[in-house]
């Protein structure tokens, strides 16, 4: 039996973060992954999806925008192969990153799958290990649909292991993922297709941005296919495959991908030898302190299934080891106004509440809505004018700004600074006494 301070589960987001934070204060601290460090961000997330978003960034300013720059741009290939090459090279780096910080902090790797023995002691490889404190942080999977076929499909871990661009694709999902990955296919070539249930893709966020990201979708690609979902999926002996949709259509297709949720990886841990509680759902049950039913035993990240975003795992693992180490009582994860950015073409950055959600809280009589639409300038001087829009959603004589929300060239990096702003409680009178940065986009955030 091996014996430490702190044991986290999971090198993903939340258990290195934490585990690093913990040994800073000298605790003896073990990390324990099943797969590959890094964790789902790493390695079939956050980093891979944006490194292809990167390549349908270079795939639509050659095509669509190149032209009306004076660039007579002829291109004679373009190898998937070797944008997976470069990606996979880049993770292989951050591999190496994380390895020396860990090494250099005296943390313990344990390689090997996790299971609680009791609240406080896990069994890896047959080995025992005990913890004062124990952190599960084993994130998620992605779930699959079980309709006839649906094996032929795979999943967003599938996708990330392709090796040779499907010329046809297939994605069935209405959330992040699914646009992401429908965006970044359709944008460098492949003729793909976008299956959603109900009436419109990331149908939670603000109305403006549904819309907008709809009509956008409707007049660009992919092509979107609503209120639909899989019924069949039918494989031929060349390996394609035929999806046949609830209204009767079929899709002729190289590759389908179900993007239609994630669920949280706690099936196997062993809980059941603990006083940890879960919800319907699988999803870890914990306090504002991250703390579960069971003593000394926490959970953070997309096991607990509250924001499933990698900085929220990062934030909430290392407010833990600062609560538990550092002798701050109180440290703990704040959940409220989380800036999120959604890769789609455009991007979209959001923050705060929906105009639906403020309307509700505050009463229709008590907020006022902002607005702008414009073509963003890199395209307006082209021919494939892209429209952006934007909105400010403010409560009370004050005016608070209470949600910001905009789709458009660039508002994946717009949005951070603003979400400092309302944090801190901006109201519109603040972002109006900023100075315009100009020609930008951002600039309508506070010339509104
Ligand atoms: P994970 O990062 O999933 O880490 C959990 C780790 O635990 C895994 O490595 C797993 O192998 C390991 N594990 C599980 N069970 C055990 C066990 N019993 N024993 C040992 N090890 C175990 N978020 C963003 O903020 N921005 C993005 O752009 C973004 N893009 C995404 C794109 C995709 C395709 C996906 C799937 C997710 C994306 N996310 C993004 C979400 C983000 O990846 C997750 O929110 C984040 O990784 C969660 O961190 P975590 O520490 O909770 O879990
Ligand atoms: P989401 O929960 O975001 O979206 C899945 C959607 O698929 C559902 O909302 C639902 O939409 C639809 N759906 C569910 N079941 C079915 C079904 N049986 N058939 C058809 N459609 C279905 O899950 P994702 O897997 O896209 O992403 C998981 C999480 O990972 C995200 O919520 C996000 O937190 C994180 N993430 C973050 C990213 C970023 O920061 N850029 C990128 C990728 C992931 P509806 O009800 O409208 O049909």
């Amino acid at each position: 039996m091996q014996e430490f301070d702190y044991i986290c589960i999971g090198g993903g987001s939340g258990g290195i973060a934490s585990a690093n934070r913990a040994s800073r204060y000298g605790q003896k601290v073990a990390l324990i992954e099943a797969k590959a460090i890094g964790g789902t961000c790493v390695n079939v997330g956050c980093v891979p999806k944006k490194a292809m978003w990167y390549g349908a960034q270079v795939a639509e300013a050659i095509h669509q925008y190149a032209p009306d720059y004076g660039f007579d741009v002829t291109v004679n290939n373009f190898s998937w192969e070797t944008l997976v090459a470069s990606r996979e090279a880049y993770i292989k780096r951050i591999h190496g990153s994380y390895d020396r910080v860990l090494a250099n902090n005296n943390i313990t790797r344990v390689e090997g799958f996790a299971k609680f023995v009791d609240n406080n002691t896990v069994e890896v490889n047959g080995e025992l290990y005990r913890g004062k404190h124990i952190l599960i942080a084993t994130g998620g999977y992605p779930h699959r649909d079980t309709v006839p076929g649906a094996e032929y499909g795979i999943d967003s871990d599938g996708f990330f292991a392709l090796k040779q661009q499907p010329k046809r694709v297939v994605v069935a999902g209405a959330g992040y993922i699914a646009v992401e990955l429908a965006g970044v296919m359709h944008s460098l070539g492949s003729e793909t297709h976008l299956i959603v249930r109900k009436n419109a893709p990331l149908r939670s966020f603000d109305p403006m941005l549904t819309e907008t990201l709809t009509e956008i979708i409707e007049q660009e690609g992919p092509r979107l296919h609503k209120f639909h979902v899989i019924q069949e999926i039918i494989k031929h002996d060349d390996e394609s495959l035929t999806v046949v949709l609830t209204n009767g259509e079929r899709i002729d297709t190289d590759c389908l991908v179900w993007a239609i949720g994630r669920r949280p990886a706690t099936g196997n841990l062993g809980l059941e030898n603990t006083d940890v509680k879960t919800d319907l759902k699988g999803h870890i049950i914990v306090d504002k302190y991250q703390n579960t039913d069971a003593p000394n035993v926490y959970a953070v990240g997309d096991c607990i299934g509250k924001v499933d975003l990698t900085p929220v795992a990062v934030k909430a693992g290392r407010l833990l080891s600062e609560r538990l180490f550092n002798n701050k009582p109180d440290a703990h994860m704040d959940y409220d106004m989380i800036p999120t950015v959604v890769f789609s073409h455009p991007p979209i950055g959001t923050i705060g509440l929906t105009e639906p959600q403020a309307i509700a809280k505050y009463g229709d009589e008590n907020i006022k809505v902002y607005e702008s639409s414009f073509a963003a300038m890199y395209t307006a001087v082209t021919k494939n004018r892209q429209i952006t829009k934007m909105k400010l959603i403010c409560a009370g004589k004050e005016e608070t700004v209470v949600g910001l929300h905009g789709i458009g060239f660039a508002m994946d990096e717009i949005l951070q600074g603003f979400g400092v702003a309302m944090k801190m409680g901006a109201t519109k009178a603040d972002f109006d006494a900023c100075v315009a940065i100009h020609p930008t986009s951002g600039e309508e955030f506070v010339t509104m």
